[in-house]
């Protein structure tokens, strides 16, 4: 791009914004970042600042903005909240005697690399994911360019949206890559960029990532025969490499997982057990999180989420996890001290990424000292005790000679930035020690200079100062002025005062600033020495920090099970499920006003299927929520709210819960609860925990009663499923299951009626309910009196009409299939099919369908 006689500034802006053309630039020019054009435009709009115009060319002006360069994270954060990428530009090397600075980009943020300690929260990763898909394979990369992680997976089967989608959304990334030619809807509600087809090309991805990883063949990181994970990996490693080239440094090695490793959590089910927020009001506080969380530490902030977020599936890990706990639990290790050393200990995973990508500030190395004082204590307290952590600092030691190294190196209180001198400790370097002594003598007069000169003239307001355009002068209010000594040169004028210089004042001034400068590009590089010895023993010092967040966690867990009474679960392979008195964490935790019910769980015998009827209110999703949380609480290695709970490791929890149905964009919420009843259907084993509360609940009655009915069958009969399934149901006509289908069994929520008062007790019991109560809980709801009497008039004459239905109907047909007479077309079409042969929208016409024969 060029535009004629443009100034030569302008002809570099050009040049370079033609590279970022999706990004605003940041044109470092002085103090200021500008920005021009339709980026000026788009600054001044989204942050409020004054729009200005430049000079470019002879009688050509356009729009400018410009934000000052030292408060420019707030400025980018901002924007990049807003959804905008920013290219920051700056002034290389030294200014040219004749021309322009050069500039370059130095860095180009986006939400998913996003590096500044102000820009990224403490308590979540930051993750950037990458997506490619070639017919039906699929792969996922995802890095967090602030911690380091870095992962990558495989789909390879016709179902691998469904975990594809779960996967992003445990991951929640900040942004995702994505081809242009590619687009998915479900990655809409995240912040996609999409880049050219060829930056997923394989060829070159194979490329980058055997530079990036110093190998010769891809194998031996499990991606052998896995084109797409290759493709999604090159493409998000070029990403960063274009982005913010130091940071590749970070990414050393490499996890290959299959989302199988782990309990499988899809969104839907993620959002209805509220893990880590809540759905009303999209908080931390009332989520499973909130309650769990006791950590200390940044590390342990993000991993704990990580924990909560990705349940585990193998015996042995679980259990380690659950020894950890235990002993931290019950063992003469004082947890509270622990956890009290804990909170002094800083984001030194962030810090040491820093300093390997070359970001640190001495800021950063102080709160790495400190971290690294504390270290030995806490090591020294847990080692020998606990293998979980055991293993982790068997790749590590305690960390002295890197605490020696910055003991001795970065002085006690130095400046928070490189900005300012002032950041070596005296004695760490003799090149600086000899710079500052050699000077001394000029400073000492400097300093001593205001007192020395007050005293020889006599003049009381005489002061030495110093600013930017005049250096160090000598100042006299104006009533003393012409007291002044001889050799005084009067420099400036000012309202009440007069400035002064000596020759002298002058000589030493030149020594003490050309030795600031000296010092300055001397502390400057003696830090960056001191950040590179650091990252030889990154690997080391990351080990450090994963043990910190681990015992962090465990101690975590450790305390909650302590104040709020958890007991430790015991695992197994099987399909058992037994839970004494379990209880919800959240509501027992939250709903202070409430004295919390605890209610068994009891899959026996070949049992699977539960179905529990009560009133509306009566604690029926309550119960199944609760259930899950206590499944998955033992899978993160957590001890659960119960006095007992044996658990049969689940591989996948589902939930279709009905209660906070949203309208979803285009979607009728029964459309939307239908989608994931298929999904349940198509996707669980006889391993998962299936939560379904109120299904077909959005249609009409029959509708939704055939449906609840014909999916319970299901799941009871097709050899694939046979889940342990909890569903709450309003339809009473379901209590007829169990009499057909062996493994079902009822529960009902317990209800008191004394003296026409009714109070429900929240304790689920075996049998089926018989009334619902939907009028008391009107009347609760202070629907008015003579509402609620018409009402029982009117049910009660309802009532009686179906008993004589049900009568006739039993009479005839005595079989399972009340529902419909033996000759209905509806019928006939449900025995034909086959239900493995149907996809979902096939299974949903058919219901159109049914629904309208009948
Ligand atoms: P339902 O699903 O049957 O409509 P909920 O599970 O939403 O009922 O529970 C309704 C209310 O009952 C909850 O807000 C809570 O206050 C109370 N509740 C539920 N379960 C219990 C329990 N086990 N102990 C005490 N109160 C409970």
């Amino acid at each position: 791009m060029s535009e004629t006689n443009a100034t030569p500034i302008r002809q570099q802006y050009l040049d370079i914004k033609k590279n970022y053309p999706d990004a605003i630039v940041f044109f470092r020019l002085g103090d200021f970042y500008e920005t021009f054009d339709e980026d000026a435009e788009i600054t001044s709009r989204e942050l409020d600042i004054v729009l200005t115009g430049r000079n470019v060319a002879k009688g050509q002006k356009v729009p400018m903005a410009g934000i000052p360069y030292h408060a420019a994270d707030n400025y980018i954060s901002r924007l990049i909240e807003k959804g905008y990428h920013v290219a920051i530009c700056e002034q290389i090397g030294e200014q040219p005697q004749k021309g322009i600075f050069p500039r370059e980009v130095i860095r180009l943020v986006s939400p998913g690399t996003v590096i500044e300690p102000g820009l990224i929260k403490n308590e979540k990763n930051n993750y950037l994911v990458s997506l490619f898909i070639h017919e039906n394979t699929a792969g996922l990369a995802f890095l967090d360019i602030s911690t380091g992680e870095i992962g990558v997976s495989h789909f390879n089967d016709n179902e691998f949206h469904n975990r594809l989608n779960a996967e992003i959304s445990r991951l929640h990334p900040s942004e995702i890559l994505l081809p242009e030619s590619i687009h998915l809807p479900f990655a809409e509600q995240y912040h996609v960029t999409s880049l050219q087809d060829w930056k997923f090309e394989l060829g070159r991805s194979e490329q980058l990532l055997k530079t990036q990883f110093h190998v010769s063949s891809l194998d031996g990181f499990g991606l052998k025969n896995k084109p797409a994970a290759v493709a999604a990996l090159g493409a998000i490693l070029g990403y960063v490499k274009e982005s913010d080239p130091q940071a590749l440094a970070l990414f050393t090695d490499l996890n290959f997982y299959a989302i199988e490793d782990h309990m499988v959590l899809d969104e839907a089910t993620r959002r209805n057990l509220e893990l880590t927020e809540t759905i009303l009001k999209v908080s931390e506080a009332g989520s499973l999180l909130g309650v769990m969380d006791k950590t200390r530490t940044p590390m342990g902030k993000r991993m704990i989420r990580r924990w909560v977020n990705q349940p585990l599936i193998h015996a042995g890990e679980i259990t380690e996890r659950l020894d950890a706990v235990e002993y931290l639990l019950e063992n003469g290790l004082d947890r509270l001290e622990l956890q009290k050393q804990l909170r002094s200990v800083a984001d030194i995973e962030r810090i040491i990424n820093r300093v390997v990508a070359q970001h640190a500030v001495p800021r950063d190395l102080v709160a790495l000292r400190e971290t690294l004082e504390i270290l030995p204590v806490i090591l020294k307290k847990v080692s020998g005790h606990i293998p979980l952590l055991d293993r982790e600092t068997g790749a590590m030691d305690d960390c002295s000679s890197e605490f020696m190294l910055l003991r001795e190196s970065i002085a006690e209180d130095p400046p928070a930035t490189l900005a300012h001198t002032g950041v070596i400790r005296p004695g760490y370097s003799s090149e600086l020690d000899e710079i500052i002594q050699s000077t001394k003598n000029s400073r000492d007069y400097i300093a001593n200079l205001e007192k020395v000169e007050k005293e020889r003239t006599g003049i009381k307001t005489l002061k030495v100062g110093f600013n930017k355009v005049f250096g160090y002068y000598i100042e006299i209010s104006n009533s003393y002025a012409d007291q002044a000594p001889e050799e005084y040169i009067r420099k400036q004028t000012l309202v009440n005062a007069e400035r002064f210089i000596t020759p002298k004042l002058k000589e030493y001034e030149t020594i003490v600033l050309n030795a600031e400068e000296n010092i300055h590009a001397i502390e400057n590089r003696v830090f960056k020495e001191i950040c590179a010895e650091l990252k030889k023993s990154s690997k080391k010092l990351l080990a450090a920090s994963r043990f910190l967040g681990t015992l962090d966690v465990l101690a975590s867990f450790a305390q909650a099970a302590s104040e709020n009474n958890y007991v430790r679960p015991k695992l197994s392979e099987d399909k058992h499920l037994m839970i004494k008195n379990g209880r919800h964490p959240v509501v027992e935790k939250t709903r202070v006003d409430i004295s919390f019910v605890p209610n068994d769980t009891v899959f026996a015998n070949g049992d699977n299927i539960q179905v529990i009827t009560g009133p509306n209110m009566s604690g029926k999703s309550t119960y199944l929520r609760q259930v899950a949380l206590i499944v998955l609480l033992a899978q993160i290695g957590s001890f659960v709210p119960a006095d007992a709970a044996e658990i049969g490791i689940v591989d996948r929890i589902f939930t279709r819960i009905g209660a906070q149905d949203e309208i979803h964009a285009g979607q009728s919420t029964f459309m939307v609860e239908m989608i994931e009843t298929a999904n349940i259907l198509h996707n669980a084993t006889d391993k998962s925990l299936l939560i379904l509360d109120e299904i077909g609940r959005g249609t009409s009655t029959y509708d939704g009663l055939s449906i609840a009915w014909a999916v319970l069958e299901y799941i009871h009969n097709h050899p694939r499923l046979k889940s342990r399934t909890l569903f709450a149901t309003h339809y009473h006509e379901l209590t007829q299951l169990p009499d057909v289908l062996p493994n079902i069994k009822n529960y009902n929520v317990a209800v008191s009626e004394v003296d026409n008062q009714v109070i429900f007790l929240h304790k689920i019991v075996p049998g089926g309910a018989d009334r619902s109560y939907g009028i008391h809980v009107a009347q609760l709801a202070g629907i008015p009196g003579p509402v609620i009497t018409r009402a029982n008039e009117i049910l009660a004459q309802l009532e009686g009409q179906s008993r004589q239905l049900e009568l006739k109907d039993e009479a005839s047909h005595p079989t399972q299939m009340a529902l419909f007479t033996q000759d209905s077309p509806v019928l006939k079409d449900i025995k034909k099919l086959d239900p493995n042969s149907l996809s979902p929208i096939e299974a949903l016409n058919k219901i159109y369908q049914w629904k309208k024969d009948l």
